[in-house]
C-alpha cells in the first residue's frame, strides 16, 4: 500500500494524497494533475479484503461528469469506488474506460452502467475481456470466494474500432490509445494530451515485479513500451504502484523488458538450454529492488524463453 513516504519519494510536485485508506479499502486517492486522481491499490496479492483490487484505477473530473479509468474486479467494489469519487466531487459518473481485459480493469463494469454510465473501451481491448471472462470469474471465486458474488461480466456494448479514438467529455480531450500488445492483447492507454497525464494501464507497473503470463507477448509488450514513449507524459499512472514519471517507468519496466528480451534471444542464439538460461539469469540486480522480484522474476525469464523459442 502506498504511504505518503513513498509518495514524497517519487519526487513529483504534483502528487498530493487526498486520501489514505481507511479499514478494508486499501485504495488511497492522489492527485496527480488538475481535477485529474489516481486510486493507488496495495502491490499484495488479491484477497477478500482488497476485494482483488490490488491494482490502480484512476478519474478524471470533467465540467459534465466524471471519467472513471477501469472499474475493478467485483461488483462490491463498485460502492467503494464510488465513495472514493465522491469524497473530491459531486458530479456523477458519466463514463467508464477499460483500459484492459485483466479482472480487476474490467469485472466492476455491470455496477457503474447499472447506474448509467457508459461503458467505453477498444474493440481489441473488449475481445480479449470476452475471451477470458470466464476463466477470470472462476479464478476470482477461489481467489477471493464470495467477494465475487453479484459480479456478471459487462463489455462496452459499442467498442470502439480503431486503435487512436478521440474522446471528449466536458472539455476536457482524452485519447485512447492502443500502442501494440502489453501484459495482455488489446491493452490500451489514456492519454490526457493538456495535463501530459498518462494512464498505463499495465502497460506499465511500478515498485513491483511485473508478471510475464502466456497471454503477455513480451517482445510485443517491450516494443509498445518503446511506442509509448514517444508520447513523453509528464506523470504515469502505472496499472500498478505509485505513479511516477517516464524515467521511473524505464526503470521498473521498459529496460526490464529490453534485458528479459535480450538475455533469452542471446540466450536462444547460443543453444543455451531452459535450466542453463534459468540458472545464468536468476541474479538481476537492476531490477532486484522491485517488490515481489524473488517470485516473479524466475517466471518471467521462464515464460520468456519459452515464448521466444516457439517464435
Ligand atoms: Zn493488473
Amino acid at each position: 500500500m502506498p504511504r505518503p513516504g513513498r509518495l514524497a519519494r517519487a519526487g513529483l510536485a504534483l502528487l498530493a494524497l487526498l486520501a489514505a485508506p481507511v479499514g478494508a479499502w486499501e485504495m488511497a486517492t492522489v492527485l496527480v494533475a488538475e481535477r485529474v486522481y489516481a486510486l493507488i491499490g496495495p502491490l499484495e496479492g488479491r484477497t477478500p479484503e482488497n476485494l482483488a483490487l490490488n491494482a490502480n484505477l484512476g478519474f478524471i473530473v470533467t465540467d459534465a461528469g466524471v471519467v472513471l479509468v477501469d472499474s475493478g474486479a467485483t461488483a462490491k467494489s463498485g460502492p467503494l469506488i464510488e465513495q472514493a469519487v465522491a469524497a473530491v466531487t459531486d458530479q456523477p459518473i458519466r463514463w467508464v474506460v477499460n483500459l484492459g481485459s485483466q479482472d480487476h480493469r474490467w469485472l466492476g463494469n455491470g455496477y457503474f452502467a447499472e447506474r448509467g454510465a457508459r461503458l467505453i473501451a477498444l474493440r481489441r481491448t473488449v475481445e480479449t475481456q470476452r475471451t477470458l471472462a470466464e476463466s477470470h470469474l472462476a479464478w476470482l471465486r477461489e481467489t477471493i470466494s464470495d467477494a465475487v458474488d453479484g459480479t456478471v461480466p459487462m463489455t462496452a456494448p459499442e467498442p470502439l474500432a480503431g486503435d487512436r479514438e478521440t474522446l471528449e467529455l466536458g472539455g476536457t480531450r482524452m485519447e485512447l490509445l492502443w500502442l501494440g500488445d502489453a501484459h495482455y492483447r488489446g491493452d490500451a492507454l489514456l492519454w490526457l494530451p493538456e495535463s501530459g497525464v498518462l494512464f498505463s494501464g499495465d502497460l506499465v507497473f511500478m515498485d513491483r515485479m511485473l508478471g510475464v503470463w502466456p497471454y503477455s507477448p513480451v517482445r510485443d509488450w517491450r516494443d509498445s513500451f518503446q511506442a509509448m514513449t514517444a508520447l513523453a507524459p509528464k506523470i504515469i499512472v502505472p496499472g500498478h504502484g505509485t505513479p511516477g514519471d517516464l524515467a521511473k517507468a524505464r526503470r521498473d519496466t521498459g529496460d526490464y523488458l529490453d534485458w528479459l528480451v535480450r538475455e533469452v534471444e542471446a540466450s536462444l542464439a547460443n543453444w543455451e538450454p531452459i535450466d542453463e538460461t534459468l540458472e545464468r539469469l536468476a541474479r538481476a540486480p537492476a531490477f532486484e529492488h522491485l517488490e515481489h522480484f524473488a517470485s516473479w522474476h524466475r517466471r518471467n525469464v521462464h515464460q520468456t524463453y519459452l515464448q521466444l523459442e516457439a517464435n
